[in-house]
C-alpha cells in the first residue's frame, strides 16, 4: 500500500461563503479536488499553492469535480488547457458543466412561489451572475458514481451523493483514509441542497432536500477524515452528523409551524422564516424552503393547494 500524501489548499471566492478548498493527491497520477472559481486572484492562489508542494498547473494529470458550482470547477477548464489534465465531473450536473441554466424554469417557478416582479429579477440577475465565475467545460469525462478510478498504489472511490446539487459525488481514497466531501457535508455550514431542474426529469424540479436526507444516509464514513469543499476537516462523522440532523430538524419544525393557518406561498413562508435576508441570498431562501416544502409532501405531511398562478401550501 502506498498512501499518498493529501494537502488542503484554500483558494479565495467571491462568494459569501468565503474560501474553498482544493485538495492535492500528491500521487502518482497527480489529482486535484476542486479547483477555485474564475478569478485571478483564485488562479494565483492555487498557482502558489502548488508550487508550495513542488508542483505547477502543468503537471496536474486528474482534476476531480465534487459538483457543478462555479467555486468549485471554475478554474478547471484553464487547467486543462494549460497542462494535460483529464476532468471529471458528475454526469447529472452535466448543464451545470456546460454553464447552461433553463432561466424560462426558474421564471415561472418564482411566479408560482409568489414573489414579486424585483424579487424574480433579483434572482435571475443573481444566478447570472454567478455563472460568471467558472469557464464552461466542453470536454470532460462524466462520472455516474460507482467508479474506482485507479491510481499507482491507490485509489479513488466514487459515490453519487445528489442533494447539494444533481451530480454531487464523494471522493474516498480508502488507502489514505480520506473522503472529499464537497459540498455535501461541511464542518460549520449546514449544507443547503438546492432546487434546480431534475436532470433526470426535464420540467420538473429536482426534490433536493429529499434526495440529500437519501445521500447522507448512504455517506459510511467509518474512520476516514472527511475533507470538505469550504471550511475544516471533520474527524468523527457520527457525531457530526447528529448535529447536522438537529439542524435540520429545527428547520422542518419551523416550516411546519409557519405552514399552520391559512395556506401560504414559498414567498410568504420565505419572509416569515428569513425575515432579513439579503437580497444576493434570496434564491437560497427560497431553495431552502421550497427543498423543505417537497420533503414534507413526500413524507405526506404538506399539500400544495392548486392555485394560480401562486401556489400555495398547506400542512397535512
Ligand atoms: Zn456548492
Amino acid at each position: 500500500m502506498n498512501a499518498p500524501r493529501v494537502v488542503t489548499v484554500p483558494v479565495p471566492t467571491p462568494f459569501p461563503v468565503g474560501p474553498v478548498n482544493t485538495h492535492l493527491v500528491l500521487g502518482e497520477p497527480l489529482t486535484i479536488v476542486d479547483t477555485g472559481p474564475l478569478t485571478e486572484d483564485a488562479w494565483d492562489a492555487l498557482r502558489a499553492g502548488l508550487a508550495r508542494h513542488g508542483v505547477s498547473v502543468g503537471d496536474v494529470e486528474r482534476v476531480l469535480l465534487t459538483h457543478g458550482h462555479q467555486d468549485h470547477f471554475g478554474l478547471a477548464a484553464r487547467i486543462e488547457r494549460e497542462g494535460r489534465a483529464r476532468v471529471l465531473g458528475g454526469r447529472l450536473d452535466r448543464e451545470h458543466f456546460r454553464g447552461r441554466r433553463n432561466r424560462r424554469l426558474l421564471l415561472d417557478a418564482l411566479t408560482r412561489a409568489g414573489f414579486g416582479g424585483l424579487e424574480r429579477l433579483t434572482m435571475v440577475a443573481m444566478t447570472a451572475a454567478v455563472d460568471h465565475f467558472a469557464e464552461p467545460l466542453s470536454a470532460w469525462d462524466e462520472l455516474a458514481g460507482g467508479e474506482v478510478l485507479p491510481g499507482d498504489g491507490w485509489s479513488v472511490v466514487v459515490r453519487s451523493v445528489p442533494g447539494h446539487t444533481p451530480g454531487s459525488l464523494t471522493f474516498e481514497v480508502p488507502e489514505a483514509g480520506i473522503l472529499f466531501t464537497g459540498d455535501t457535508v461541511l464542518r460549520d455550514i449546514t449544507p443547503n441542497a438546492i432546487v434546480d431542474e431534475d436532470p433526470e426529469r426535464p420540467g420538473e424540479t429536482f426534490r433536493s432536500v429529499s434526495r440529500y436526507f437519501a445521500s447522507l444516509d448512504s455517506i459510511e464514513a467509518g474512520k476516514s477524515r472527511l475533507l470538505t469543499g469550504h471550511g475544516g476537516r471533520i474527524v468523527g462523522f457520527a457525531a457530526h452528523r447528529a448535529k447536522l440532523e438537529g439542524r435540520y430538524a429545527f428547520r422542518v419544525g419551523q416550516i411546519e409551524r409557519a405552514l399552520s393557518g391559512r395556506p401560504k406561498s414559498v414567498a410568504d413562508l420565505c419572509r416569515r422564516i428569513f425575515p432579513t435576508v439579503r437580497p444576493m441570498d434570496l434564491f437560497l431562501a427560497y431553495s431552502e424552503v421550497l427543498g423543505f416544502l417537497m420533503y414534507l409532501e413526500d413524507l405526506g405531511r404538506a399539500e400544495r393547494v392548486p392555485c394560480r398562478p401562486v401556489e400555495r401550501w398547506t400542512g397535512r
